[in-house]
């Protein structure tokens, strides 16, 4: 078998004839050329004449040890559709990519599935070209069909970087959670782009949408879509009483430091026993009143009964905590707004502010709060989107721009379908 032959089998580029092989420094180079004459415009007019040519090198994938490149003339041709001179599409490569459609598939399917360094290190790639492969690769499989049949979504904003850079990602209920848009930014006017995004006839379809309980997106689907329900989802209401009781037992410390010198001049000066007594304190509780109670150790238990003994003020946080969850809990949805209704006059009695605080929240977004149980938006779907856009961030790809996290976020929750080269083969 002559070498070209066997390297017409190995490279297996269908329509492409190997006309030659080197063996360079960087590893193996092979020539190919097209077997048809005709040159294509990325606009998809064809023509058999030509503006310019060049000799380009892709990288291909490695061949046992040795890394190659694939070698071939391209053209540059002037096309009447477009008025301007544009490099000719190859089959092989996505324009302007130094590396072919292979390679790049198998760059992407490994970037859903492991961290970044792996992928370096595997495939002896740089970072940056992986994060343009995943650029590229999404570009060209994400489509508009991901808009077709939307009804009900979520709205969530995610950092993605130290130093206060956010996204805002929407996501879709009905398709457990699939990221459907993502933007840079956070403000009515980055939400509003997707609404201007998905036209006025699939607006028209969309029948609910579950927010965080800030002014931004509220904004944004008053103006462009005032028909669709708002609701607010349980996981930044939970969140928002979790930093109440963060705020009650800073609180309560300094409250009960100020009750004991009042009670007991004689003794040691607070100021003494506050560093010890502090740190304690705060370790001692916090879990206790964060955490699931099913979920609590025995020594959280014990600190919660503790607690309880002494009729303090951070018990009764954890239990206005606790009743708020319920909420989400009920045997009967239909009982959500007595509930709140009981809950609301409840905490806003509790003279503690914190939580004095949080139900004049509460109650200024009621309704959005009770859509969100009514329609059944509350399986936290989008808190599992957070974890796994952290998960991106731990394996290297957070740190580029917000273009490539985008396509990251899209590659890995937009439920993508990425074909290794081989599953073609048998
Ligand atoms: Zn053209």
């Amino acid at each position: 078998m002559r070498a070209t032959t066997a390297f017409n089998r190995i490279i297996a580029i269908h329509g492409v004839a190997v006309s030659g092989v080197t063996f360079a420094p960087e590893g193996v180079v092979v020539r190919i050329r097209r077997r048809k004459r005709s040159h294509q415009c990325p606009c998809g007019w064809t023509t058999k004449s030509h503006y310019d040519r060049s000799t380009r090198r892709w990288r291909h994938l490695d061949l046992g040890l040795t890394k190659c490149f694939l070698e071939a003339e391209i053209c540059r041709i002037e096309c009447p559709k477009c008025r301007r001179v544009r490099t000719e599409d190859v089959p092989w490569a996505r324009p302007g990519a130094r590396h072919t459609k292979d390679f790049c598939a198998v760059v992407a399917w490994l970037a859903q599935r492991v961290d970044k360094t792996t992928i370096t290190k595997l495939l002896r790639v740089s970072w940056e070209a992986v994060a343009k492969i995943v650029i590229d690769v999404v570009g060209e499989v994400l489509n508009d069909d991901r808009f077709e049949g939307l009804a009900r979504l979520g709205v969530d904003e995610v950092s993605y970087r130290k130093g206060h850079r956010y996204l805002t990602v929407v996501a879709d209920h009905d398709r457990e959670g699939r990221v459907v848009w993502a933007k840079a930014g956070k403000s009515a006017a980055t939400l509003a782009a997707f609404f201007d995004e998905l036209g006025p006839q699939r607006v028209a379809k969309l029948e609910a949408i579950s927010l965080d309980m800030g002014i931004a997106f509220e904004k944004a689907v008053n103006e462009k879509g005032p028909h669709v329900r708002q609701c607010v989802d349980p996981f930044h209401l939970i969140w928002l009483a979790n930093e109440a009781i963060n705020q009650a037992r800073r609180w309560a410390w300094n409250e009960e430091r100020r009750v004991l010198a009042k009670r007991s001049p004689g003794r040691p000066k607070l100021d003494e026993a506050r560093p010890h007594d502090h740190a304690r304190w705060t370790k001692h509780t916090r879990w206790a009143l964060l955490k699931d109670p099913a979920s609590l150790s025995d020594g959280q238990l014990a600190v919660l009964h503790e607690l309880r003994r002494n009729n303090s003020l951070l018990y009764r946080s954890w239990q206005l905590k606790e009743a708020l969850r319920d909420l989400y809990r009920l045997a009967d949805p239909a009982a959500a707004p007595a509930h709140l209704e009981w809950w609301l006059r409840w905490a806003s009695r509790s003279r503690i502010p914190a939580f004095v605080k949080l139900a004049k929240t509460v109650r200024k977004n009621r309704e959005r709060i009770l859509a969100a149980i009514e329609l059944n938006l509350s399986n936290s779907k989008l808190e599992g989107l957070n974890s796994k856009i952290r998960l991106i961030n731990h394996r290297g790809y957070g740190h580029h721009s917000a273009e490539a996290v985008i396509a990251m976020i899209y590659l890995c929750c937009g439920g993508l379908t990425i074909e290794l080269p081989t599953s073609t083969l048998a």
